[in-house]
């Protein structure tokens, strides 16, 4: 991809006859945070609206005819069709609440919106200081009805439930105020600050334990500066830096604090206590306690649902469950982000779709809805289909769009009558009237060329290059296979799977296999010309397992004896892609390529790569180029894919710089996940590695997937972020998309939201079933607007905002160097909480550091995402694992960004053996572990199990099944299977981390004081890191400045 992002690609149309076409593509617009740093924010331009058909031309609405006859009839799902429907559907119980009930809609008479260019709210960082204009705002400018004066933080309105938490607040100084009532961080707890303990003057915390601080052989580590200094030059006009540093050094930060200025010269600086500020584990324990193990009714337009950490049983009941979609905000401010409120707020705009995500078998499936020929039911203005935001009039002939307001006929197959409210009889009958997600069957209008799609198809394409074979790869895979091919995914009620399957092995050059059901041998054939890639044979290279058992069996038994005596180090990577890709188009389907490859491809053919790696790089405004790929091939090669719906997984076994850039473009593109394991070795990696391919393998997909998001009037997604492609500003192409993968999308106003409408959001997904049937799956949800500022705050949820951060940031790295990258964020969440205490909190402590309830964790998550080591490089790092990571996140859904910011950290010393339940975590903190204890920590991607040097020696028998601390085998990457409650219970709680997660962790025992443990410390996020990132403690004094400097 170019530099500028996914906009203005040339041409490559992969027309989707009632998806996609409608809405004049604005192909040059720059949207996101880190657009153009040349250029303030372009707003949207005059005539890109979300319909060219002007408003206010509709009829009239008239009210509902109350107490109109009608007849009840039995519900049967479109015309001629009535068995088509897999579920029988009971409809939920009428909610108590019934749910969104919207008054008539006005007719807003705005048919374009005016150019509002020139107030930037996401452009550079200067933009966004000189543009705060704070000390214009005097006290109570934008009052809040819910704050009561000395309740800073309470903000809870009558429509939430009774606060549970109250102010955070930071009184950075020697002196803290009495602690508030009802503080639950234990703020206050231990209201004396002990002295700051480590020299130079930074401010940090102290270890407990002094056998940490002094390992033997472990160097405090490049990039620890002794002095609070600048990492880097301070960048023109600015005056954030990160991490960690303050500019006017330690002395100045009194001068914030309670007491002002006469503190400047005060006592000597003074360490927080770490329990006084805002704890993760807190806030999630507390939502869990108040949310955890009930039912949670999406019956309600923008309520705010429980965190992604919290267990509960989700009904929809009229809104997607927020497995589906979760947002940065459930109230969008009503002005546009022209308006004072909204751009002093600077909070993201946006959502967090999952289109595919696993539900758990306690809850219920997608509903499919078949009309048959008809087809799905939409809107004729935008086309945004049946669902419960239409408002049914006219004795329910007619039916108003919530979404463009255009008012449709009602299909006279479809009529019914309407009740005394004005609600359809059938609405709790029907999936697409009362539900938040179901499924419509598409007809071949939605087909391409308008045939019905054939059964997707899977195809194992081997690297049978040197290393490979001697590693004993090869073989593994093709015994796997053999197996797993059993496991193809299938529809519930099929008895086989319908996915076909081929297979290819290559080196240099790439051999293609016969392995029809009648031949009594499979038949191979050679493709040498690799500059041109064809598909050598057509009948018999892709067949159903089932019936060419025998010859595919014998075809896996043969590869790893053909190549055994091989020399050919050389390989070829993007024909292979090409030959893939090429047999799907012929075999007229879509489906995904498994690419086992391990090296450089360095042999000559088109996308050959050279190593360009070079640490040099890191720290300048070069760095960016190691995120990008080398050439234009693999971009090419990626539209083409997406185009054919072909989906690239690729496994890299890789034990040298293979560069991921370019290797891994294609799969980011199409929708496909990249594996990698360095240093391959079969007996330590092997479980890993199979255990990510059947999981792969036997993952539901939905394939030659297209994702359209409808919103409704006054806003729009203006920029999208995913393992995903797009042509126009509005399709979000993926040659497939799996339960794992997440696409952002963030959302502009274009005009003043209602706050009687509130926000529409419907993300509609056309795709191919792992059956072959044309589906679109769609998702509903609906926001509040409100014009107070409190209201946006209150319903805030922090992990969707780093979802949100995290990916636009990792997309910006593309284009920006990653210095300006951080000063954005570090910037936008120093706006984002300056703007809260400006206007939501008490003048009466403008000296304090005021945390919005739901963002009172921000900042740690903020300081992790800040030096992670894709912002923050260091020549330790691995280019190749810094862009791995990278594209590992841009897929990700909120829980995955959650734990990989934040990773999990449980004491195993105290397991409670009776209970199943898995213990509470603690902070990620060294002061947190203990000598005589056992850890275990996980990020979904990593896993340690850290043992600290006096862990009793029971408990290491019951683990490891040795007699001591010394006997333990720290190479193992797995736990012995022991028959002891203890064994069994640790046992239980690994796999129950790992079944939710998409990528296998390799278990990685590290002991107290040897060396493996650097890299797990490194895990240690609130601390400073060895490598440089700021401490939590550190980072929160560097962000109250900030925020101080914004207000003063
Ligand atoms: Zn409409």
């Amino acid at each position: 991809m170019s530099q500028q992002g996914y906009v203005a690609a040339p041409p490559y149309s992969q027309s989707q006859p009632g998806i996609g076409g409608f809405g004049p593509p604005s192909s040059s617009l720059h949207y996101g945070h880190y657009g153009d740093p040349n250029s303030s924010y372009s707003a949207p331009q005059p005539g890109v609206s979300k319909s060219t058909v002007p408003f206010g031309s509709s009829a009239p609405v008239g009210p509902p005819p109350a107490g109109t006859q009608f007849s009840q009839t039995s519900f049967q799902n479109g015309p001629g069709a009535p068995g088509q429907q897999p579920h029988r559907f009971q409809g939920p119980p009428p909610p108590s609440n019934t749910g969104p009930s919207y008054p008539p809609y006005s007719h807003q008479s705005q048919p374009a919106f005016p150019n509002t260019a020139s107030t930037s709210s996401t452009a550079q960082l200067a933009d966004q200081l000189s543009s705060m204009q704070i000390n214009n705002y005097g006290p109570g400018t934008i009052p809040s009805p819910h704050v009561s004066p000395g309740h800073p933080a309470s903000l809870q309105g009558p429509r939430l439930p009774p606060p549970t938490q109250q102010q955070i607040s930071l009184p950075p100084g020697s002196q803290l105020p009495p602690p508030p009532a009802s503080n639950v961080n234990g703020l206050g707890a231990q209201p004396s600050l002990p002295p700051m303990a480590r020299p130079g003057g930074i401010p940090g915390p102290v270890s407990p334990n002094p056998n940490l601080q002094q390992l033997p052989g472990q160097p405090p580590g490049p990039g620890y500066h002794p002095q609070q200094a600048n990492y880097g030059p301070p960048m023109a006009g600015s005056q954030l830096s990160y991490p960690g540093a303050f500019p006017g050094g330690p002395a100045q930060l009194s001068g914030a604090f309670p007491g002002g200025p006469a503190q400047l010269s005060g006592p000597p600086q003074k360490k927080l206590d770490p329990d006084s500020i805002p704890s993760p584990i807190q806030v999630i324990e507390n939502d869990k306690a108040a949310r955890g193990g009930q039912i949670y009714a999406t019956n309600t337009r923008g309520q705010v649902p429980p965190l992604v950490t919290t267990d509960c049983v989700i009904q929809d009941q009229g809104h997607a469950s927020p497995r589906y979609i979760r947002c940065t905000t459930y109230c969008f401010p009503c002005s546009p982000a022209t308006s004072d409120m909204a751009r002093q707020a600077r909070i993201p705009l946006a959502a967090v779709v999952q289109p595919f995500a696993t539900v758990p078998p306690n809850e219920t499936p997608l509903y499919l809805v078949n009309h048959g020929e008809t087809g799905p039911i939409r809107c004729n203005r935008c086309k945004a289909y049946m669902c419960p935001f239409m408002q049914f009039i006219e004795g329910g002939r007619r039916y108003q769009c919530g979404f463009c307001s255009c008012i449709n006929d009602v299909p006279q197959f479809f009529f019914q009558h309407l009740d005394h409210m004005g609600r359809r009889m059938d609405q709790y009958e029907r999936p697409e009237l009362s539900l938040g997600s179901y499924e419509y069957v598409a007809t071949l209008d939605y087909c391409r060329n308008k045939k019905p799609p054939n059964p997707p198809a899977y195809i194992f394409m081997i690297d049978v290059s040197y290393r490979n074979i001697k590693s004993g790869l090869v073989k593994l895979i093709c015994d796997e296979l053999k197996t797993l091919l059993d496991k193809l995914p299938r529809e519930e009620q099929e008895e086989s799977s319908a996915i076909r399957v081929g297979f290819v092995t290559y080196n240099k050059v790439l051999h293609f296999f016969n392995v029809k059901s009648s031949l009594a041998q499979p038949q191979m054939m050679v493709v040498t010309d690799v500059a041109e890639v064809f598909v050598p044979l057509l009948d018999g290279f892709l067949v159903d397992f089932e019936e060419s058992r025998s010859v595919v069996t014998n075809l896996l038994d043969q590869i790893p004896e053909l190549f055994a005596d091989t020399n050919e180090s050389e390989t070829i990577f993007a024909p292979v892609i090409q030959a893939g890709m090429e047999a799907l188009k012929a075999a007229e389907c879509a489906g995904k390529l498994f690419i086992f490859h391990s090296s450089l491809p360095t042999a000559e053919a088109p996308g050959k790569l050279r190593n360009r790696d070079d640490k040099k790089l890191l720290g300048t405004d070069k760095e960016k180029t190691l995120f990008q790929p080398q050439g234009n091939c693999y971009e090419a090669l990626a539209r083409d894919c997406v185009a054919n719906g072909c989906c690239v997984n690729l496994f890299l076994f890789p034990n040298q710089y293979v560069d991921v850039a370019s290797m891994g473009l294609v799969t980011m593109y199409t929708g496909g996940t990249l594996y990698k394991y360095n240093n391959f070795q079969l007996d330590a990696d092997r479980s890993q590695f199979l255990r990510d391919l059947r999981k792969d393998v036997e993952k539901r997909t939905g394939f030659d997937a297209t994702m359209r998001v409808r919103t409704s009037t006054g806003f729009r997604a203006t920029d999208f972020f995913g393992a995903m492609y797009m042509n126009n500003t509005t399709d979000v192409e993926m040659a497939a998309i799996d339960c794992d993968k997440a696409v952002t999308v963030e959302f502009k106003h274009d005009d003043k939201l209602n706050e009687d409408t509130g926000a529409l959001i419907q993300c509609a997904v056309l795709y191919t079933s792992i059956s072959g049937q044309r589906r679109v799956r769609i998702h509903n949800i609906g926001l509040n607007c409100s014009s107070q500022l409190a209201d946006v705050y209150r319903t805030c949820e922090t992990d969707a905002l780093i979802n949100f951060f995290a990916k636009s940031a990792f997309k910006a790295i593309l284009s920006q160097p990653l210095k300006a990258v951080r000063d954005i964020l570090m910037s936008q969440t120093a706006h984002m909480l300056a703007c809260y205490k400006k206007n939501c909190a008490s003048p009466a402590t403008v000296s304090q550091l005021i945390l919005p309830d739901t963002m009172k964790v921000l900042p740690v998550y903020m300081n992790c995402l800040l030096k992670s080591c894709v912002l923050l490089g260091r020549p330790e790092t691995p280019t190749d694992d810094r862009v791995y990571q990278r594209q590992l996140v841009m897929a990700m859904g909120v829980a995955d960004t959650q734990l990989f910011f934040y990773p999990l950290l449980l004491p195993l010393h105290s397991l409670d053996l009776k209970s199943d339940a898995v213990p509470a975590a603690i902070r990620c903190a060294e002061e947190r572990l203990s000598e005589a204890g056992a850890f275990l920590l996980a990020n979904g991607l990593h896993m340690f199990l850290w043992l600290g040097a006096s862990v009793s020696p029971e408990l290491i028998q019951g683990l490891f099944n040795v007699p001591s601390f010394a006997h333990i085998r720290a190479e193992a990457t797995s736990l012995p299977d022991l028959d002891n409650p203890f064994s069994k219970k640790l046992k239980r709680i690994l796999e129950q981390i790992q079944s939710q997660k998409p990528h296998t962790m390799k278990l990685m025992i590290v002991k107290q004081q040897e060396q493996p443990e650097m890299i797990f410390r490194q895990f240690l996020v609130e601390d400073k890191s060895v490598y440089g990132g700021a401490s939590y403690v550190d980072f929160l004094f560097c962000i109250h400045k900030e925020i101080s400097q914004l207000l003063s």
